[in-house]
């Protein structure tokens, strides 16, 4: 038996027509987005990042820049700074301390020279950014702090990303993490006014070091540390840069 339905007019056909079209059209123009930018609304602000900020200034390591293109800088600072975040310059992150500058969060991670697999200590876990960064590069990342309330923000922070919690330590960096030693890299993130022989002692031979070194009061520089196969150490000053005090035993003792 053939099937009985009221006749409909043209307009109302086309009518119906639509909408059952529309969702299709929205689902089908959201698919149209790169797919970061569905899921994190400021993955394009990250992109020009990288592209304005950090390429065109001359970082072409592809895991670093890479690394820098997926982790969410914004969830690393505070709400209210939110939309800061992926600006040319460090911001604060409470108890006097700072997010680094994109690009030199990515100047030192190209600096380290770091291959899938390596071990890497951080010392200065701050926000939990630049740890997040060298996360992306190596499963094997170490990361100190020295500031309790920074220790505990970040650790909440980095185990959303499923970092592992025995990896953050809450200490004093310049003596390194004897238990874990020795590392392919070291990166330290507040300034010493000299090279911490702990952290020299626990890299390997082959092993880099990028650590800020100066007075708070006077020009810091960037310093690479490479340690030869036999055990020598070859340093290398980059620029002149401007990092917060590394403290604990790098402090001089009145
Ligand atoms: N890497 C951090 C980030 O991505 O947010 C930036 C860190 S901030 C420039 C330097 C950090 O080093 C601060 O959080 C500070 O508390 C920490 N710090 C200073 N002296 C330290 C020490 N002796 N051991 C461990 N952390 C230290």
């Amino acid at each position: 038996m053939k099937e009985c339905r009221p006749r409909r007019r043209r307009s109302q056909q086309i009518g119906i027509a639509l909408r059952h079209a529309a969702p299709l059209l929205v689902a089908v123009a959201d698919l149209a987005l790169p797919a970061a930018n569905r899921v994190d609304p400021r993955a394009t602000e990250r992109n020009q990042m990288v592209e304005e900020q950090i390429h065109a200034r001359g970082i072409t390591n592809k895991l670093v820049l890479e690394a820098m293109r997926r982790v969410p800088r914004h969830n690393f600072v505070a709400p209210h700074l939110q939309s800061q975040a992926y600006n040319d310059h460090p911001l604060p992150i409470g108890h006097g301390q700072t997010i680094s500058q994109p690009y030199i969060v990515a100047l030192m991670t190209e600096m380290l020279d770091l291959k899938p697999g390596e071990r890497v200590l951080e010392v200065g876990t701050g926000s939990g950014y630049q740890t997040a960064v060298l996360a992306e590069i190596t499963t094997n990342v170490y990361t100190i702090e020295i500031v309790k309330p920074l220790y505990e923000l970040a650790l909440k922070q980095l185990k959303t990303v499923g970092f592992p919690e025995d990896h953050v330590r809450l200490g004093d960096g310049y003596l390194g993490w004897e238990e874990k030693a020795p590392f392919d890299a070291i990166i330290v993130t507040a300034a010493p006014d000299h090279i911490p022989p702990p952290l020299v002692e626990q890299l390997k031979p082959g092993g880099r070091m990028v650590v800020p070194v100066g007075r708070s009061q006077e020009t810091q520089h960037l310093v690479v540390v490479e340690k030869d196969a036999d055990g020598h150490m070859k340093t290398r000053t980059l620029l002149p840069v401007r990092f917060v005090p590394l403290t604990g035993d790098a402090q001089p003792k009145n």
